[in-house]
């Protein structure tokens, strides 16, 4: 049975909470808003599976990593795209790849006034709303059980989100169902905690006195690649 003695441990990827059978873990949680496994043992039968999907358990499965990698570099040609992504718009170009052919995309979305969760989507319109990075934690709420609900469907299923996030998800998909699943891990440093982004929201407002309408944690063609500026909408016009 999970049990998180450091919270260095757990990164909320919610695989333990999708794995039980017995709907004994629930994601909950701590002051900053990071979720982390809750067991109700009285639900537990102690069947060991939380443990061994965990990808920070020792006996994570590592046969996808390759020797060496190979790497690429690329970048949208449709610059439009570009200026819209917060790196090169690779995820674009994947995702539309994956449309295209009939699958579903996973990523980074918004709800509840600017909350980050995943999502699902099966069109562009849809998929649009993931482009951007959100320096937040994304909730994944029932996300990876979709997934796999998805790939027994027989879809494409493309998956981006943090390397640990992927990692989680990998494992509880399984081997056998790993063909016509595409991870996409993000470069990434670490995720802010979801309560730090919902305070400054409030601070933001309060001091405006407006609803924010539209955010950007970057937003590359009011300041460029090199700025590390959020940009906020009021409803009544302020930014
Ligand atoms: C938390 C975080 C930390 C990052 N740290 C670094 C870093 O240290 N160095 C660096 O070079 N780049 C960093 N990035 C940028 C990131 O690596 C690029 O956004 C990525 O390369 C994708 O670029 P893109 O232009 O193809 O797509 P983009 O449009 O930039 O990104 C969209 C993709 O990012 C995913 N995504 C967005 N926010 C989140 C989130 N909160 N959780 C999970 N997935 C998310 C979406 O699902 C979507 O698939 C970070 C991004 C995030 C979200
Ligand atoms: S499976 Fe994910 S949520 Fe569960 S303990 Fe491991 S890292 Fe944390
Ligand atoms: S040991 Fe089995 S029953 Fe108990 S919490 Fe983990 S997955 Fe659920």
């Amino acid at each position: 049975m999970i049990e998180i003695k450091d919270k260095a441990d757990c990164c909320g990827c919610t695989a333990c909470a999708s794995v039980c059978a017995h709907g004994a873990i629930t994601m909950k949680p701590d002051a900053m808003g990071f979720l982390y496994p809750v067991v109700d043992r009285s639900k537990c039968v102690d069947c060991g599976l939380c443990d061994k999907v965990c990808a920070f358990n020792d006996n994570y499965d590592t046969d996808l990593n390759l020797p060496k990698p190979d790497a690429y570099a690329a970048r949208h040609k449709d610059m439009h795209e570009v200026e819209t992504s917060r790196s090169g718009a690779a995820f674009i170009a994947m995702s539309d790849y994956v449309l295209e052919n009939g699958g579903v995309v996973y990523g980074a979305g918004y709800t509840d006034h600017f909350r980050v969760v995943h999502k699902r989507a099966t069109t562009r319109e849809e998929r649009d709303e993931f482009k951007g990075s959100k320096y937040v934690q994304s909730d994944m709420n029932t996300v990876f059980r979709q997934v796999k609900k998805d790939l027994k469907d027989g879809l494409i299923v493309m998956f981006s989100g943090t390397p640990c996030q992927t990692a989680g998800l990998n494992s509880y998909v399984g081997r056998r169902l790993r063909e016509h699943l595409i991870l996409v891990d993000i470069v990434c440093h670490g995720v802010p905690g979801p309560n730090l982004w919902r305070d400054y929201i409030a601070y933001l407002e309060k001091k405006q006195g407006d609803k924010i309408c539209w955010v950007n944690f970057r937003d590359k063609q009011a300041f460029g690649w090199k700025a590390h500026r959020e940009t906020f909408k009021f409803v009544n016009g302020g930014g």
